[in-house]
């Protein structure tokens, strides 16, 4: 591969990959394939990611779009992203059997919408049109919701009652664009309400400060995720805003030949639905290439997990599934 070629040093950020919530979905998944005798329906891809969504779907999960694609009285995963209310009538219309795998950080942001929609605040939602955690928290409030994601949408964004706004933001933005469009809302409205320590995500966050701190040491960053990964995306352009050359991949056979032209130093992170095996086979790949020098660079220690969702917990009790 390429003669311009000169990589000698290879950083790895950390954290990177699989946050507690995509482990947990995944863990869901498994589990329930393993307890339950008939077919595991999950509404959407479980996270977003190719390799993790192939993999699942091998062992027996079937992958749907919607629940009108899932037999009455089934047992049916809801994705890590979250659904709508409408979506869980659809499925209690329907018979069917839950288990919701939704990240707890995502359902927090729907309980934030509730709140702030009975208190009659109007709500604005930082984060991207059409990306399934937004419509699924969007669907909290309808009546009560605008979508903003952008600084131009922050500026133009109209309400009843400009004293009586609230804002929360999907879990995967990226931190600084957030700021700056909240800045917005702040500056419009000098009231706005904000949660403490607002909603984007911890692994998020650590993510994108880690890519920061090797973006700049590293004329070349590798980005492992599938284009549908929110925060993916973000990563890579935190990479790129650091003056690297940023390229999102499925897996190591993407990389091209022309990106390592003069790089001397590259760096790879992954988003946190991207397992670690891609990592590895990207680590092999320069290996190969006789890079060896390989640094970890580690910005913070995650410890977050989360425990299973009650009703998969309460099954797993009546099957006597030792977990
Ligand atoms: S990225 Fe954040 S919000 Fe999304 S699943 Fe992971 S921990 Fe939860």
């Amino acid at each position: 591969m390429g003669d311009g070629m000169s990589a000698r040093k290879l950083i790895l950020a950390r954290p990177r990959g699989f946050c507690a919530g995509v482990d947990r979905a995944i863990d869901v998944v498994q589990i329930a394939l393993e307890l339950f005798p008939g077919p595991v329906y999950v509404r959407k891809e479980i996270v977003h990611n190719r390799y993790v969504i192939e993999s699942l779907a091998k062992r027996g999960a079937i992958f749907v779009e919607e629940l009108d694609a899932v037999p009455d009285g089934a047992v049916v995963i809801f994705s890590a992203h979250g659904v709508s209310p409408e979506v869980r009538r659809q499925a209690a219309a329907k018979r069917l059997q839950v288990i919701d795998a939704t990240c707890p950080l995502v359902t927090k942001v729907h309980l934030e919408a509730g709140r702030y929609a009975k208190e009659g605040l109007s709500i604005i939602l930082v984060g991207h049109t059409g990306h399934e955690e937004v419509v699924g928290t969007m669907g909290e409030a309808p009546g009560s919701i605008q979508l903003v994601g952008t600084v131009e949408e922050a500026e133009r964004v109209e309400v009843p009652d400009p004293e009586r706004v609230g804002v929360i933001t999907q879990t995967t933005l990226g931190v600084e664009d957030a700021n700056v469009i909240i800045d917005v809302l702040r500056r419009r409205f000098p009231k706005l309400v904000t949660t403490s320590s607002g909603d984007i995500c911890y692994a998020t966050q650590n993510r994108q400060t880690a890519v920061k701190m090797i973006g700049a040491d590293a004329q070349l960053v590798l980005v492992l995720g599938s284009p549908n990964s929110s925060n993916s995306r973000r990563l890579r352009e935190v990479a790129e805003a650091t003056g690297a050359r940023a390229f999102l991949i499925d897996d190591a056979s993407e990389i091209q030949a022309a990106w390592l032209e003069g790089v001397t130093c590259a760096a790879i992170t992954a988003g946190a639905s991207a397992p670690e095996h891609l990592v590895q086979e990207v680590v092999d790949f320069f290996e190969e290439l006789g890079v060896k020098e390989i640094e970890e660079v580690e910005i913070v220690q995650e410890k977050v997990t989360f425990v299973p969702p009650p009703e998969l917990a309460k099954e797993m009790e009546k099957r006597g599934a030792a977990r």
